[in-house]
């Protein structure tokens, strides 16, 4: 039998030079560095990158240990502070907060999961919140930050932590790594994309440096989608009637003297505001649906909540289109960040979005004959990322007990999609959660939400009754202590920041 010889990809394009274009030219330069392939990247000098995107998830750290990029030089570069939670404030009523925390929720015990046992003590003494035993929530809520050694065996080994920064400054970082590992980078702006008889991109018309090929090309370019929607035309599938927000108002404020290793999430009568504390400014937004306010009312209401006098930018005003484009790997171009979709910033995921999209392409790396199969399991991957990440967001919405505007009422009878309404279904039941591999959430992330939201099952896992109530009771108690404990011997957030900045 022959074994057809290997066509690899020499030359890959990257179009955009915002967090998406620059994260994946540093994944691509990193990953392919063995193969000497060359990388190119496009940047349009005169349309700005979109500037807001300061919010990660914990496999944003996982990425830069990837990168082989020291932690506390990035942190130091990009304005960053650590982020070990969302606190989610008047969601489920006014004046009621909880939290989703990364990192675990206590342990499995006699097999079942700690929130069976949890369940248990809550329905019988009422005691203790679920997040009580998550140890990032201890930390955030004393203003307190410790990153876990890995390895470690500690009360608070259990905790995760994310980072908030600078969008710019970030772009600008990983814009030095990738030039250092090869990357070139062209100032211009794609005018045109010439596609071959068979529909595939043949090469790009640029203002000023004439045409540039490629075998393999990424649109990185924003909403503008110039070559997978604009070239090629793949079109969008709108997720509009499911998540209705369609707008924010971004608006920097003064820092705060001591920032929260946490973003927050503050419900609004039209939508929400997010809070994002970097060293030395505060990132703000108000994220509404124009079907219920107006962008000059959503200003005036943010500029308000934070006082003018705090104010260090103008509000700006930033629309988007919710949904996922219909394949986001069609023939040799990639779309990644916002050309490729979008999902509201309520969870930080747009980033880790990226992120996948890149490593996953890695992992399927094709080479010259582009396979149609590989392209169409990258392509379900991916979607399954999208709709788990938009089933999660549209439950922070819809389980809301709040009738108190026209925006919160109309999520009493909203539409839901089939497969959240499943997995709603089977947590009433018994507290018990589907198990998705390609689900970016954990069961405690869901379960964290589900049960700050007000979901309580219906029913118990009969399972419990194997395990001894008051040793379970005994064990939520020492847990709970140890980790308030643990957490009060740690540095503040602020003092944590300023040892690691100035350590040698
Ligand atoms: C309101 C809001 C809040 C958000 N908050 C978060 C958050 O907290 N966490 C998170 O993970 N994500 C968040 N996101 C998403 C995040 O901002 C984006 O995923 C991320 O910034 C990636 O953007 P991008 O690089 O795809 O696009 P952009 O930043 O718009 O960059 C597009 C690039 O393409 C270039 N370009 C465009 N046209 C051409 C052309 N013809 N030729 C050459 N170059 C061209 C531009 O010059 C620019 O460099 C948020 C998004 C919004 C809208």
């Amino acid at each position: 039998m022959q074994i057809p010889k290997i066509n690899p990809i020499q030359n890959y394009v990257i179009v955009g030079g915002g967090t998406a274009g620059w994260m994946t030219a540093a994944i691509l330069a990193h990953s392919l560095k063995h193969l000497k392939v060359n990388i190119s990247l496009i940047e349009a000098p005169d349309i700005p990158t979109i500037g807001v995107g300061e919010a990660t998830i914990p496999s944003f750290v996982d990425l830069l240990a990837f990168l082989r990029i020291p932690l506390k030089d990035f942190i130091k570069n990009t304005d960053s502070t650590f982020k070990l939670a969302i606190k989610f404030e008047n969601w489920r009523q006014n004046n009621h907060n909880y939290w989703h925390p990364f990192g675990k929720i206590g342990n499995q015990i006699d097999g079942l999961d700690f929130y069976q046992h949890w369940l248990n003590h809550y329905a019988q003494q009422g005691q203790f919140q679920f997040t009580d035993f998550s140890p990032a929530v201890h930390l955030a809520e004393q203003n307190r930050f410790y990153a876990p050694r890995p390895g470690e065996k500690s009360n608070l080994s259990a905790s995760a932590f994310a980072l908030h920064f600078n969008a710019a400054l970030v772009a600008d970082y990983l814009k030095s790594y990738s030039l250092n590992l090869g990357v070139t980078h062209i100032s211009d702006r794609v005018e045109q994309v010439n596609l071959s008889p068979s529909g595939t991109i043949k090469d790009l018309t640029l203002k000023q440096h004439g045409n540039l090929s490629g075998d393999f090309y990424f649109d990185c370019s924003g909403q503008a989608a110039v070559l997978i929607n604009k070239a090629l035309r793949v079109g969008y599938q709108d997720w509009q009637e499911y998540l209705p927000v369609d707008t924010a108002i971004a608006l920097q404020s003064k820092a705060h003297q001591a920032p929260r290793p946490y973003t927050r999430a503050i419900a609004q009568p039209s939508g929400w505001c997010w809070q994002i504390p970097l060293q030395s400014r505060t990132g703000n937004g108000y994220v509404f649906s124009r079907d219920f306010t107006s962008p000059e009312q959503a200003s005036d209401h943010l500029v308000e909540q934070l006082g003018e006098q705090n104010c260090l930018t103008e509000p700006r005003q930033v629309r988007f289109r919710t949904g996922k484009r219909n394949k986001i790997w069609y023939k040799n171009c990639l779309s990644v960040g916002l050309s490729s979709g979008f999902l509201e910033p309520l969870e930080s995921t747009s980033i880790h979005l990226i992120m996948k999209a890149v490593l996953n392409f890695v992992q399927s790396l094709p080479d010259k004959n582009l396979s149609e199969a590989t392209t169409n399991e990258y392509n379900r991957r991916m979607d399954s990322e999208y709709l788990n990440i938009r089933d999660f967001i549209i439950a922070h919405y819809c389980l809301s007990e709040r009738t108190d505007s026209e925006f919160w009422r109309c999520w009493q009878h909203a539409v839901i999609p089939d497969s959240l309404q499943q997995k709603l279904a089977l947590f009433k039941n018994y507290g018990r959660l589907q198990h998705n591999p390609d689900d970016l959430f954990a069961t405690d992330s869901w379960y964290a939400v589900l049960t700050g939201m007000g979901l309580m099952p219906t029913g118990q896992d009969p399972l419990v009754a194997r395990s001894n109530t008051n040793m379970i009771e005994g064990a939520l108690k020492d847990s709970y202590q140890a980790l308030h404990r643990s957490a009060a011997e740690k540095l503040s957030h602020a003092d944590y920041l300023a040892a690691l900045l100035n350590k040698q």
